[in-house]
């Protein structure tokens, strides 16, 4: 995947600006900690707070991913494997729960990297200013 894609970020928790810093500060959405974040990137100083309660509307990002993600499994599990409604209903809900923190991280790397356009120039130059 190319690293100028706004994708890149998303999925491998980085920087939606330079591609480089870590957003998160734990690598893993299933450690202890999934949930704390850098308040600037590590490499080129963009923050990653651009308002209090910013967030907040990341839930309904999150949301979607559920939605998403029940909706596609039930068209493999239920329409095309012909399982039974009861069976998937009762695998559905640990799985939920299982993804809560990826679709937390997730949810909160797609609604910053909406804001934010990967630009290595403009983050080469914030780099610049930070480490000046
Ligand atoms: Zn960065």
């Amino acid at each position: 995947m190319s690293s100028s894609s706004r994708f890149y970020s998303i999925l491998f928790n980085k920087c939606p600006r330079c591609h480089e810093g870590d957003f998160f500060v734990t690598k893993s959405a299933f450690s202890r900690h999934f949930d704390e974040m850098h308040d600037h990137c590590p490499h080129c100083g963009e923050n990653f707070m651009p308002e209090p309660g910013f967030y907040w509307a990341s839930m309904f990002v999150s949301y979607a991913f559920f939605t998403i993600w029940s909706l596609l499994t039930f068209f493999v599990f239920v329409i095309w494997l012909k399982i039974d409604l009861d069976y998937f209903l009762i695998g559905l809900v640990p799985s939920i729960i299982l993804l809560t923190p990826y679709f937390f991280r997730v949810a909160r790397r797609t609604w910053l990297t909406i804001f934010i356009k990967p630009d290595p120039k403009r983050a080469q130059d914030l780099t610049r200013t930070v480490r000046s």
